[in-house]
């Protein structure tokens, strides 16, 4: 259930009603959007009356949520979330964020030169992994703490925010200090444990929608985050699996509209793992920005040829730059900055 306030709302009308939700047995997230309070209640409440709550001081209205996700859902937040960051940073605002880096930290002058061309080009985050979840055991599996070490002082050093995957719970604690915004990857989204840890740490996540999984089970991901309280997520769309062979994946432009619709949270679209093929990834990124996406995830590599993972779709920093260039012509076009 949402109880939307009304503008005027006094906190002690907000409280009233938060304490007869906690009462009848909700849990009670409480968000205060641009012009009013809403209250969702999530949980398995006792028998209850939305009548009884649509006449308490201060209701504007009551509505049933008949999705499974209730927090990750619009109504919770209509008018959208922007997810800030130092810097002045945010993501889901007027502005598209780019991250964009190499697959994996390989080595100190591999990522601070990451980070000198991809924040030249106008980057705002430092992508890399640190831990890398790889089909083959036998593949690189990133340089962990090492890494993590190495993207800070990159980041630092070029003024960009960082962006790592977490692989597993007893990683969250190390990435503290190194990282601004945790991936969880497209293996992981529905790993529900790690979801529940960081939905208590109080920094945001970058949701990747899993390798099969519909855009519901992407957003009752989401919800395993939100309802922990941690409200700054931000999705991914990074392709999904189809008949298709041509391209790695099969990279869902739609669900950029679609979880706009569905979803308050932003949602960014990576053409890297998308297309598998850098030559591709130009397209898919203008199709990004073009489809209303709040940002594009871009590997990118000083030496793509000798990357250690994902050399194939990495991009050349020339042809970045370019990129970058065409998508500063797109966002206009589509009411946003870059
Ligand atoms: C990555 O970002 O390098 C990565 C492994 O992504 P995904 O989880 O989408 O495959
Ligand atoms: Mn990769």
């Amino acid at each position: 259930m949402i109880v939307a306030m009304l503008e005027r709302a006094t906190e002690e009308e907000i409280q009233n009603v938060v304490e007869r939700m906690i009462e009848i047995g909700f849990n009670v997230h409480r968000t205060t959007g641009a012009v009013q309070t809403i209250l969702a209640g999530v949980g398995t409440p006792g028998a209850f009356s939305h009548d009884d709550f649509s006449v308490l001081p201060g209701v504007s209205e009551v509505i049933r949520i008949s999705s499974p996700y209730k927090l990750a859902g619009r109504s919770f937040r209509p008018e959208g979330t922007v997810v800030r960051f130092a810097n002045g940073v945010s993501v889901g605002g007027q502005e598209v964020a780019v991250m964009a880096g190499p697959c994996s930290v390989e080595s100190r002058e591999q990522i601070l030169e990451s980070a000198k061309l991809v924040s030249a080009a106008g980057a705002k985050f430092l992508r890399g992994g640190a831990f890398k979840p790889r089909s083959s055991p036998y593949s690189f599996q990133g340089h962990g703490l090492d890494a993590l070490k190495l993207l800070r002082e990159a980041g630092d050093a070029h003024g960009l925010l960082i962006v790592s995957e977490v692989m597993e719970i007893s990683q969250i604690e190390m990435m503290m200090p190194y990282v601004d915004l945790f991936q969880v990857g497209a293996r992981n989204m529905q790993n529900f444990n790690l979801l529940r840890e960081l939905g208590a740490v109080r920094k945001p996540v970058l949701l990747k929608r899993g390798i099969a999984a519909t855009i519901e089970e992407l957003l009752l991901s989401a919800e395993y985050l939100l309802a922990g309280g941690n409200y700054d997520v931000i999705l991914c769309e990074r392709g999904i699996r189809t008949f298709e062979t041509y391209t790695r994946n099969t990279m869902d432009i739609s669900a950029i509209p679609v979880v706009h619709k569905l979803s308050h949270l932003p949602i960014v679209g990576d053409p890297s793992h998308g297309t598998g093929r850098r030559d591709k990834v130009p397209a898919m990124a203008r199709a990004t920005v073009a489809a209303g996406g709040d940002g594009v995830l871009i590997e990118v590599h000083p030496n793509p040829d000798k990357a250690l993972s994902d050399g194939a779709q990495s991009m050349f920093p020339g042809k970045f730059a370019e990129l970058m260039n065409s998508l500063r012509i797109i966002a206009p076009a589509v009411g946003r900055t870059i």
